[in-house]
Formats: structure tokens, C-alpha cells, sequence
């Protein structure tokens, strides 16, 4: 059983005065605890709060003022637009929202000030009680409310403290948003229940991480794809312990130049918002391109796959899992399988050796073209593997013959349809070729760096 969620934080005794630097302010733990316990005090019995969640002091201090109280707490993100926004706080019930001082959507605010000091005694809420309610990032539907026990949060951490051999005498370095798990979460929890220092950069920039001397890095793969094309930012992580990559597939040829460059193979990891962090490679084991590892302890994995195929959907069972989603009874009860594992919607292969491969989603990374099954993510590595692209999105397009066909899209210097066509026809049998190339500016991304798929233009 794991240790309450806050115990580190409340039990810590002497403390350096840059225990946590964000955004260019730093605090002592003892501070963030003080200044938490002030906010704990004011929202004590409310239902949920929300926290505007800009990267910085407030909302980490909203955050662990919120999780002392016992109140659920829900990251906003700060800077989404008005409808996002709007059904977050309605589908919430927040009654109060924490930092800033203009309300929105009629929805009460209360400032944060990290200078506040006030003494926290009360004991920490049952591991059960949830702790967050975290909006997954809407990339296949509107966003939704994912209940996540204080247990499932601390089962997450130890997990991961134990796969990535994270302890306090850690510096870890990230500049992702504070509104989803890898931020929030990993990023700032992990710091506080393992000890460790922590340095948010304000933004993931390859200067950024170069400047702050950490050893443990967390990034999405975009920002690895800058860090892989900036030679001196990359030079810098060399002494770094750890590079880990996270929240979307980390390209073959990203992890190829990070390693040419810093000198380290990085660890890349899977989870989502219902699961929170359940497969990772470790620290002092093997790491694969175009793998994401092994289950964490207590996580057990299956994958369902029809007669003779290797890939299919990706179930996961075990003490990391959500509780169910907010106001969606359907939702929770449909994500669940009769023998209760949580139908993760992803398509994954596990090698006979336990390491899984992430094939990409059920619903947009999965194409069935001529009777043949593929897996977007092969499309995308190999179009990827030519020099002059920076990035790929691979689709099936509705095709009268094939049912679909393949349909490319990509950003890329000086690099003609037919070239790339060429490219490709080298490294993929004929089934799994694009039959469409089309070249964009960028791809459309989330805050996360996740490609969106449903906002390609159409073919
Ligand atoms: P929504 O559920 O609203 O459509 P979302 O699934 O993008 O949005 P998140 O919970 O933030 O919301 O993201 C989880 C998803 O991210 C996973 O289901 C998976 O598709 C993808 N993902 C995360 N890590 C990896 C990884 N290492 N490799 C491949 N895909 C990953
Ligand atoms: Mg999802």
C-alpha cells in the first residue's frame, strides 16, 4: 500500500530555499507547505475548485492547498479558448476558481498568494477520496472529466520512482503545461513525493533545459525533436542522468539524433489521463527505439487481438486506474471490460520479452485499406526517415475500392510528392504505401504537442 500522497511534503524537515524554482521564482518546501495550508484553510468543504494552471508558484501553492484541504481539484488550462473553458467549468461544478483575479464563466475567483505561511494539522483524506479531476486533451471528442484517487496518483509515483531510480538527490527540469498529468502530475507531484528538486522552465525550450543543470528531463516528443536540432542545448544534457519522453509516440528518428547528440538513449513512456503512467522503460535497463517498455509494478496489460494478428487494443488492470469519468456514467461503464480492465482505445504489440509497442490510436492510427490492417505510426516513422521531414500524420481517407486509402501529410523542405513516394517504397511493402502526399506549414498540435488529427485539412 502505498504511503499518503502529500507525506513526503508534510513530513520534510530541513529544506533548500530553491526546492522548487518555476517560472524564475523559487520557494523552500516548508514555503509551498505554509502558503498551501493558507489556501487549504480558505476552500475547506468545498465541493471542487478549479485552478487557472499557468506555469507557475500560484498554481502549484492552489494545487497542494487544495489536495491538503481534501478538495478535488481541477487544472484549467489558462490560456484555452472560451468553449474549452466553459464546459470544464460547468461539467466540473467548480465553485470557486484559484489565481487571477477576472472571473470567468461566472465562476467566483480567489487570488493565490505563495508569500501566505499558516499551519496545516489535519490529517490527509482517505487514499479513495479523488484528488483531481484531470480533462483529458480532447484529441478524439470533447475533453473529459477523469477521476483520480490520491491512491492512484501515489501508486503512479512509486511506480515511476522505482522505474526511473528517482530519488531527492534529483534536479528534474520540465517546462510542460501544469493542467495534465505529465506536467502536473509527474512533473510537479513526482517532485514533491520523491524529494527532488524541481526547475520549471516557464516553456520547454532546448535553451531553457540547456540552462538549468538538471538530471532528470521530462519533455513531449516535440520538444525532443528541438532539443535533437539544437547542437549546443543538446551538448548541454550530456551530464544529464535521464532524458524521458512522454504523452505521444517519440519518432525513431528523433530518439536516433537525441543519442547522436547528448549521448544518451532515451526513456520513453506510456500512459494517459484514465491510467495515469503504466508502462516505461527503466533506468538501469535496455531502451528501444520505437518501444515504451515494460509495466510498472502492480500494472498488468492484455492485448485483444483478432484470429492470427499481433497487434490490437490495449487493456490495462491495476492500482493506477481511474475511478470513472465525471457526469458519464455511459462513458466509465463502456471503458470498462466485464472482467474489469479499462479498454485503453490504443493499439499496441508486446514483444514475447514484455515490451510494448504503441501502434497508435483505435480510432484515427488504425487503417484498413484493400483488406489489409495498418498502423499510421510504420507510415509516419518511415516518411520521417527521409532527411528533409520534420513531421508526418498519416490517415485513411474514405476510398470507394479500398474502403480507404493512405493518405499523407507532411512538413518538409524541398522534397517533391514523387520523391518522398520513391523514399518510402524502399522501406514499405505496397499495401502500406501512401498513395496521397500532402505538404503543410505544421501539423496541427495541442498544448501537448499531439498531432490532431481531425483538424488535417481535408485530402
Ligand atoms: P481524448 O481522450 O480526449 O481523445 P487524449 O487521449 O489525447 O484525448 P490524453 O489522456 O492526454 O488525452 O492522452 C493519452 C493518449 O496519448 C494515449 O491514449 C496515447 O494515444 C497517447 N500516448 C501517450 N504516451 C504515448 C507514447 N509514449 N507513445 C504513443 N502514444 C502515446
Ligand atoms: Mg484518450
Amino acid at each position: 500500500m502505498a504511503a499518503p500522497l502529500l507525506t513526503s511534503l508534510t513530513e520534510s524537515g530541513g529544506d533548500r530555499p530553491d526546492a522548487l524554482t518555476i517560472a524564475g521564482r523559487a520557494c523552500s518546501r516548508a514555503d509551498l507547505l505554509g502558503a498551501a495550508a493558507a489556501m487549504a484553510a480558505r476552500i475547506a468543504g468545498a465541493p471542487v475548485v478549479a485552478v487557472r494552471a499557468t506555469p507557475s508558484l500560484e498554481t502549484v501553492t492552489a494545487v497542494v492547498g487544495a489536495l491538503l484541504a481534501g478538495v478535488p481539484v481541477v487544472p484549467l488550462p489558462p490560456d484555452s479558448g472560451p468553449a474549452e473553458r466553459d464546459h470544464i467549468l460547468r461539467d466540473s461544478g467548480a465553485a470557486l476558481l484559484l489565481g487571477g483575479e477576472e472571473p470567468v464563466g461566472g465562476v467566483e475567483v480567489l487570488p493565490v498568494d505563495p508569500a501566505e505561511r499558516a499551519a496545516w494539522t489535519e490529517p490527509e483524506p482517505e487514499p479513495e477520496a479523488t484528488g483531481l479531476v484531470l480533462y483529458t486533451s480532447g484529441t478524439t471528442g470533447a475533453p473529459k472529466g477523469v477521476l483520480i484517487s490520491r491512491r492512484a496518483v501515489a501508486s503512479c509515483l512509486d511506480g515511476l520512482a522505482d522505474a526511473w531510480a528517482w530519488t531527492a538527490e534529483d534536479t528534474l527540469v520540465h517546462g510542460l503545461p501544469l493542467f495534465h498529468v505529465h506536467g502536473l502530475v509527474l512533473g510537479v507531484l513526482g517532485a514533491l513525493r520523491t524529494g527532488s528538486r524541481l526547475v520549471h522552465t516557464g516553456r520547454p525550450t532546448p535553451e531553457a533545459y540547456a540552462a538549468a543543470g538538471g538530471s532528470l528531463y521530462f519533455g513531449v516528443p516535440t520538444v525532443w525533436g528541438r532539443v535533437a536540432k539544437d547542437a549546443t542545448a543538446a551538448r548541454a544534457l550530456r551530464g544529464a542522468r535521464l532524458l524521458v519522453s512522454g504523452s505521444a509516440p517519440l519518432p525513431a528518428p528523433v530518439f536516433r539524433d537525441l543519442e547522436l547528440l547528448t549521448g544518451q538513449r532515451p526513456v520513453e513512456r506510456y500512459g494517459m489521463t484514465e491510467t495515469m503512467i503504466t508502462i516505461s522503460a527503466r533506468a538501469d535497463g535496455e531502451r528501444r527505439p520505437g518501444y515504451v517498455g515494460t509495466p510498472l509494478p502492480g500494472v498488468r496489460t492484455r492485448v485483444v487481438a483478432e484470429e492470427g494478428a499481433e497487434i490490437g487494443e490495449l487493456e490495462v488492470c491495476g492500482p493506477t486506474l481511474f475511478a470513472g469519468y465525471l457526469n458519464q456514467p455511459e462513458a466509465t461503464e463502456a471503458a470498462y471490460t466485464a472482467d474489469g480492465w479499462f479498454r485503453t482505445g490504443d493499439i499496441a504489440a508486446v514483444e514475447p520479452d514484455g515490451w510494448h509497442r504503441i501502434v497508435g490510436r483505435a480510432s484515427t492510427d488504425m487503417i484498413k485499406s484493400g483488406g489489409y490492417r495498418i498502423g499510421a505510426g510504420e507510415v509516419e516513422n518511415a516518411l520521417l526517415d527521409h532527411p528533409a521531414v520534420r513531421e508526418a500524420a498519416v490517415v485513411g481517407a474514405p476510398h470507394e475500392d479500398l474502403g480507404q486509402e493512405i493518405v499523407a501529410y507532411v512538413v518538409a523542405d524541398g522534397v517533391g510528392e514523387k520523391d518522398l513516394v520513391d523514399f518510402v517504397a524502399g522501406r514499405l511493402s505496397v499495401h502500406k504505401r501512401p498513395r496521397k502526399v500532402r505538404f503543410l506549414e505544421a501539423l496541427p498540435r495541442n498544448a501537448m504537442g499531439k498531432p490532431q488529427k481531425k483538424l488535417l485539412p481535408p485530402v
